[in-house]
Order: C-alpha cells, then structure tokens, then sequence
C-alpha cells in the first residue's frame, strides 16, 4: 500500500506556504465541565501545532476560554439560586464550589490541568481579560460602524435576517450585570462608549473596553485577526451552512479585512456503553473521567490517528483495552518494520511531558488484582517481572488508571481474585489436571524465577510428547506415553480452578509469573493430592 500523509501533515504543509507564522487556536466556552468532545480540539490542534514545529515553522498555540459569554441557563448542576446569574457573564458570577475566582475558573482549572497532562501547552487567553485590556476595542468600533454590512451577511449567508435592534455588540447592563437584557441605542467612536437600555430598567454608557462584548458571529472573526489565527479546529456544530464559519468567513474578509483561518471541522466522540450513558442519547465523557481511566498517550493516539471529520466510538469497556493494545504494540515493533505513517503516528501521539511506562495496560490488570490493589506489592511484584520502576510517578499514574478501569469499566470476566485457600471447586480436577499441577510445582521449585512466556510455552508444550512436562504427567500416572492426550485448555483450566476458583482467568502467563512461585509451588501441590506426595 502506498505511504499516506497524515492528516496533521498536510494542514501543516497548506498553511506553512500560505503564511509566514502561524496561530493554531482553539476555544472553549467554559460554562460546565469540558467534555471529551473539546479534547479532540485541543488535541487535533496539538497535532498540527507540532506538525508544524517539526518542519521549523514559527508557530504559537493558543487556547482561549470564552469566559465572558453569558451563563445561557441554570445547568442540572447547579443550584437553583443561579437562576439571578443567567444572562450575566461567567467571568463575573460566583463559582459553584466558592473556592475558585469566579464561575468561568471553576471548569478552566481542571481543563488546564487535563491538558498538561496530554503533553498540551498552549498560551492561555481569557475573553474578558482581552476585552478588558482593550484588545477588541478597534474591532468593536468596526463593527458597530458596519452594523448593516454585518447584517446583510448575516441575511444573506445564514438566512436570518436580525431583527431592527439587533447591534454586534452587547452591553454589560451596571445595574443587573445581564448582557442579555440591553439593547444598544447609540455609539461614540471617539469616546470609546456604548448607550444602552435594559429590561430592568436602568439605561446608561459602557466602556467598549470590558462593558460588553462582541456576539459570537461577530466576536470569532474579530478575534482571528486579533489574535492573528491562521489555523482552527473546531466541531461540526459550527461549520454547517450558513452555521457561524460561514458567516464568520464573510464578517473576517468584509468586515475586518482578514484571511479567516484554516479549518479543520472535527466529528463528536461518542460514548459506546451500557444503561443511562448510551452512545443513542449522546452523551459525552468529562475529560476527567476519560483521563482516568486511559493514559493520555493512548488517549492522544485515539484522535491523532482518527481523521478529524470522522466520529470516534469510545467503549471504554474490553475496547479501550484493545485500543491500548494496538498502541502498545506499535510502540515497542522493531523500528524497521513500521510503516513511515505509523511512525508519524507515534511522533504526533507521544509528547513530552507525559508518562509512559513499558508495563503494558493488561498486564498491570492482572499484577493489580494478583497484589490486592496494594502499591507497594505491585512494584515488588514488577521489579520480580523485570519491568523498569524508576519512574514511580508514572507508574502511580498507570496503576491509577488500571484501578479506575477495573471499578468503573472492567466486565465481570475481567476481574478476579486469587483464593487464599484451595478452592473447594479443585475437588472436581481430573488425574491429568492433577499430575499436570504436581508436575508445575516441581519444575517452579527446581527453577529460578520463571517469566510470563516461560510459563506460557510450559503449558502449551505440555501436550507434546517430548516436553518435560508430558514425560512427567506420564511418569506421575504411571502409564504408557500412548495413552495421554492432553487438552492445553483443561491444564489452563486447571491452573485457573487452584487459584481463582473459576474455569477462566487473565493471559496464564503473566498471571503465574506476577504470583510468588511459593505460592505457586505449595498451591498446585495441593491442589494435586495423594498423587504429588512423594515429590
Ligand atoms: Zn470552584
Ligand atoms: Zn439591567
């Protein structure tokens, strides 16, 4: 198959001939908790931020929060007494938890925080600072000035016609504080003030520095110029016909006489899962609770190799895992057998500052339960394996992770626990079960530690004839070698009933090699009866 060029590539490549530097932005409104949705923003525009970086183009990132726009309604979240602050700007309302500096911080804290841990820093604005400090000043003076040009693009690309008070530009009412609820009577240029009057009932001026702002149509095109913004992604909400790039389009060259940006139209990721939150009613992730469960390079990985304008499907049940799989196996193949596409992949998906480990996810699923969730065993229990544990940050992290995955994901057939004592179901092995785990003890205790594959071609030689293990089931049965057939499932089967009581269990492999071979040794001894005593 013929090499392709990643997608992140070739916006790179289109907007690095157009203009000398670039601005890749991103923007979110911070009314509630930024969802899984707005990381496929930041992450998409990482991707063509680096892209970028890597062909030595002078390049910025930025991430504005829009947290001047009004508060649109009391959110389920909120408690009813919020009903006062709708319509008042949420840089200038209370916080839900009375410990942030106002509403709009509340949810911009853990969104930064979310995207430092993908390895994301982008240079952070905030809307009412920028309005406040005079950066929208000029754009506001052009767009009250050209009030009817506005209009008619508006009219004429998104068949709307705004009604005869309709102005670009809301005021901040003094009295309420709603922006919402004025209406703007007149302007002055050369003062830099707007007139109002508001449904409460007070008129007076505002400031065009911080009393009020640009509507969305008009406010994004400003902001492109202002901010210089070459590249943006942004979700398919706002790129339908005559939806707010179409109009923004028009208003930037029109109205501003500015290039609009680059755009990158990216699909919603959906929620595949059981009960309330089913993928039908659409409903999306926290960020959050996404980071908690996968590791952000997996995460990063799952956008940066989706075509932006298709959807995700996110299963964080079985499918995360083999997501994480497919990651994993890429990033320890050998370096001449990737494809040049998947190693740009991997580049774009790996960031610094981010933790990786080489544990892979599964085999930390199995070391977490086989330790009882108790972190100082499992590092015990990886140093034994031979996994790195220099970086116990990151491996907190992935523990974390692996924790969060098994109480809020994980399928019944994914968890165990090992017995403390011989499970009453080790009555029902049969005699080649039997001699098959007095054989295992002996080899366990006559060996050094045994690693995960080690243990795994044991049991599955077990059923040739010439394996240590048949000659011995042989001997301990006391019969002719033509007389045993082994099924390599009834001796996995029989590991499984020793030590979890159940037909079933995780990769055998990992799981014996991740357990204390005294155990081990004095487990399946039992379990084998009369017939292992004299060993
Ligand atoms: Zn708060
Ligand atoms: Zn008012």
């Amino acid at each position: 198959m013929a090499e392709v060029t990643h997608w992140a590539d070739i916006v790179a490549d289109e907007v690095s001939n157009k203009h000398e530097k670039n601005v890749v932005a991103t923007g979110i409104t911070p009314s509630g908790h930024i969802h899984i949705g707005n990381m496929r923003e930041v992450v998409t525009a990482d991707a063509v931020y680096k892209s970028l970086n890597d062909k030595m183009h002078e390049t910025t990132l930025i991430y504005l929060a829009d947290n001047f726009d009004p508060l649109r309604k009391v959110y389920p979240f909120l408690p009813e007494h919020y009903s006062k602050y709708v319509g008042n700007p949420i840089s200038e309302i209370p916080c839900p938890c009375g410990e942030c500096s106002n509403y709009a911080e509340h949810f911009v804290k853990p969104f930064l925080v979310s995207m430092e841990k993908l390895g994301i820093e982008p240079k952070v604005y905030r809307a009412d600072e920028l309005y406040k400090s005079g950066y929208y000043t000029e754009a506001i003076k052009d767009a009250l000035v050209n009030k009817d040009n506005i209009a008619k693009i508006l009219t004429e690309t998104s068949g709307r016609e705004p009604k005869d008070e309709w102005s670009p530009f809301n005021a901040i009412c003094r009295a309420c504080g709603k922006m919402t609820s004025t209406k703007v009577i007149s302007f002055d240029v050369d003062k830099e003030t707007v007139d109002y009057i508001c449904e409460c009932g007070f008129s007076g001026s505002v400031s065009m520095q911080g009393g009020g702002k640009l509507n969305w149509r008009v406010d994004w095109p400003a902001r492109w110029k202002i901010l210089g913004v070459t590249v943006e992604p942004f979700g398919k909400d706002h790129a339908s016909r005559g939806g707010s790039y179409d109009t923004g389009k028009r208003i930037a060259k029109e109205i501003f006489n500015y290039e609009p940006p680059y755009p990158i139209v990216y699909e919603w990721i959906m929620l595949a899962n059981k009960g309330a939150m089913s993928s039908s009613t659409g409903i999306v992730v926290s960020i959050d609770d996404m980071l908690k469960v996968v590791p952000p390079e997996v995460l990063r990985y799952l956008i940066i190799k989706t075509k932006p304008e298709k959807h995700i499907n996110f299963d964080p049940s079985i499918p995360l895992l083999t997501l994480i799989d497919e990651y994993e196996k890429l990033k320890t193949m050998e370096i001449e057998k990737i494809s040049t596409y998947n190693k740009r992949l991997l580049d774009l998906s790996k960031a610094t500052g981010i933790c990786h480990t080489n544990i892979p996810f599964k085999h930390m699923v199995t070391i977490y339960q086989v330790a009882h969730g108790d972190s100082e065993k499992i590092l015990e229990i990886l140093e034994r394996v031979g996994y790195e544990t220099g970086n116990r940050r990151c491996i907190q992290e992935l523990i974390n992770n692996v924790q969060n995955w098994l109480e809020m994901y994980a399928p019944p057939y994914a968890k165990f626990s090992v017995k403390e004592t011989l499970p009453a179901k080790a009555s029902n092995l049969n005699k080649v079960q039997r001699a098959f785990l007095c054989s295992l003890a002996k080899i366990i205790s006559t060996n050094e530690e045994l690693s995960g594959e080690q243990y795994h071609n044991l049991v599955y030689q077990a059923k040739e004839k010439g394996s240590v293990v048949y000659k011995d089931i042989v001997q301990i049965l006391n019969i002719y070698e033509d007389e045993l057939a082994i099924n390599p499932k009834d001796l996995f089967k029989a590991i499984y009933i020793a030590t979890l009581g159940t037909d079933s269990g995780p990769k055998a492999g990992w799981f014996l090699s991740s357990l204390d071979r005294n155990f081990l040794i004095s487990r399946f001894t039992e379990a084998a009866g009369d017939m292992c005593n004299e060993g």
